[in-house]
């Protein structure tokens, strides 16, 4: 049986990377995350293949030109695209397939499958702004340019939750984990 597309969104430092290495953890959830295309330079720690697939810019265009991503989007002065063959394979695979993805690629893929039921949208909420904020500057990696940025750009996206089939508050990345897996099993009965 072909697996779900699952669609999560959230503000930068939301915290999406915790909760998804825990929903990863969880084998019965079948999950593939789909690891996108950007043209961001990678942070410390960041694996090339992994986290992403890190190219330049000509790269980048030549794969949209080629209809070979699903979405893309600009994000804080880089390009962030879903490598489309990848997502479907896993889908044929009979994977949940886990895209962690910003609101303007989301829109995008929530009009291609809006008619699908095997499609779910997911936006993570944090508890507080206050709370979100501390979580952008507890990240020290980037410049307070940057840092305003994604500030500024979280702002916006909060207002758009509302676009999302769920709603989810990260208190914990354990009790988040825990409602999406609940959204997903549902989706898959
Ligand atoms: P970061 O630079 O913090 O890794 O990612 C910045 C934003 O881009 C995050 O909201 C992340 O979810 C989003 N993002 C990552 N990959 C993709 C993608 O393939 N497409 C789109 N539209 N957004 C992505």
């Amino acid at each position: 049986m072909k697996g779900l597309l699952i669609v999560l969104s959230g503000p930068s430092g939301v915290g999406k990377g915790t909760v998804r290495k825990v929903l990863m953890e969880d084998e019965s959830l079948k999950l593939a995350f789909s690891i996108s295309m950007t043209t961001r330079q990678p942070r410390n720690g960041e694996i090339d293949g992994v986290d992403y697939f890190f190219v330049d810019k000509e790269t980048f265009n030549q794969n949209i030109k080629n209809g070979e991503l699903l979405e893309y989007a600009r994000f804080v002065g880089n390009s962030y695209g879903t490598p489309r063959s990848y997502v479907e394979k896993l889908r044929n695979e009979g994977k949940n397939v886990l895209l962690e993805i910003e609101t303007n690629g989301a829109k995008q893929v929530m009009e291609k499958f809006s008619d699908d039921d095997k499609f779910v949208s997911i936006f993570l909420l944090p508890p507080s702004p206050e709370e979100l904020e501390s979580r952008i500057r507890g990240r020290q990696t980037e410049s307070e340019e940057v840092i305003q940025e994604r500030l500024a750009k979280s702002r916006k996206e909060l207002k758009l939750s509302s676009l999302y089939m769920y709603q989810v508050v990260n208190e914990t990345p354990e009790q988040a984990a825990k409602e999406i897996s609940k959204i997903i099993k549902s989706k898959e009965n």
